[in-house]
């Protein structure tokens, strides 16, 4: 059981303008400036366009310090952040105050019942991906925005297929450490800043299938991305993309806490009508969506309150949380814990290549 990592070279995104500093609105807060991000304004993701309809703050989300983000809507329908992280500040995003890449150790004592709750998600997207195309052992599936790598680990159990992921790599996994341990060298993962591909990628397709989940929202450059999807999928390929449903209700009544922005890391808010065009001005053919995810609509909410409270992830110890947190879940099982219970503040979009 070994996996192999591989360190690809980090790009920067494409930005432009001069650099900006972020200013605080949170009121009463004490600022100092030199934790604060700095940032530069980025255009529409969609269309490339730079004279929003509207513009709007976002407050930074999971962040060590207090600091807000501009966020626009074009012209074109599609809303984004307009303010974004300059590139060489964006490992700050990922570091010891981002949970979401550190799994269920992070969680003390609790961590089993929370790797079990992650084995599950991991385990619908195995069953989506596989209803969407058949896989077998000579197949190979990338998974952008990979995180720990345990998706590709469990489809390749149940498929034999060969994995890739990629990804920002996170403090507690350094570099030479694998990140998953399938079979042999099967299942790779490594490190990338989207829209920027290593060679590596390029060398394994094409691609049965491709998988983004959670990951074409924090792309700054989506359509490139997709654009070499569409170029490295198989004829018969999937694409599969998972991002957060901006229209929902939640998202509505949260606001700007809505973890759902993920703010300053989502670059684009996507909802079903802007991630439908951005798919399909890139030449896919969507065949299947919904307004519902992998993820249980509660770890949505559950991240927003907890954001909203000021609990700050690396500076409190995340088992705390774990009793409100199932209790939460309990309590709004009708609701809030059904993956597949729509308009919840979620998506998932199926495509081919047109
Ligand atoms: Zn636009």
């Amino acid at each position: 059981m070994e996996a192999t990592f591989e360190k690809a070279a980090r790009t920067d995104a494409t930005r432009d303008e001069a650099p900006r500093t972020g200013a605080t609105h949170e009121p009463g807060a004490h600022v100092d400036a030199s934790r604060l991000l700095p940032t530069a304004s980025a255009r529409c993701p969609a269309c490339g366009d730079d004279r929003p309809r509207e513009t709007w703050q976002l407050p930074g989300q999971l962040l060590p310090h207090a600091q807000s983000f501009e966020a626009a809507r074009c012209h074109c329908g599609q809303a984004y952040l307009r303010e974004q992280v300059r590139p060489e500040a964006q490992d700050r995003l990922y570091d010891a105050d981002y949970p979401l890449h550190r799994g269920s150790a992070l969680w003390g004592p609790f961590a089993p019942v929370v790797a079990f709750s992650e084995s599950r998600v991991d385990a619908r997207r195995v069953r989506i991906v596989r209803r969407a195309r058949d896989l077998g052992p000579g197949d190979r599936v990338l998974d952008l925005g990979c995180g720990r790598g345990s998706f590709l680990d469990r489809l390749h159990g149940a498929t034999g297929a060969a994995g890739l992921g990629l990804d920002h790599l996170a403090p507690a996994n350094p570099a030479g450490t694998p990140w998953s341990a399938g079979p042999g060298a099967a299942v790779r993962c490594a490190e990338a800043a989207l829209p920027k591909l290593p060679p590596l990628a390029e060398e394994q397709a094409p691609y049965a299938a491709i998988t983004l989940w959670h990951a074409l929202e924090h792309d700054p450059a989506p359509r490139e991305t997709l654009a070499w999807a569409r170029e490295h999928l198989a004829k018969d390929g999937v694409l599969v993309v998972e991002v957060p449903d901006e229209s929902s209700g939640l998202a509505k009544r949260f606001g700007g806490s809505w973890a759902g922005h993920h703010t300053p890391r989502h670059a684009s808010l996507f909802e079903p009508e802007s991630l439908r065009q951005m798919l399909e001005s890139s030449g896919f053919e969507i065949t299947h969506h919904r307004r519902a995810g992998t993820l249980l609509p509660w770890t949505l909410v559950a991240l927003s309150l907890i954001d909203r409270v000021g609990f700050r992830f690396g500076r409190h110890p995340a088992w705390a949380l774990f009793p409100f947190w199932a209790a939460g879940l309990v309590l709004t099982s009708p609701w809030l814990a059904r993956a597949n219970a729509p308009g919840r503040g979620l998506q998932l979009a199926i495509a081919r290549p047109a």
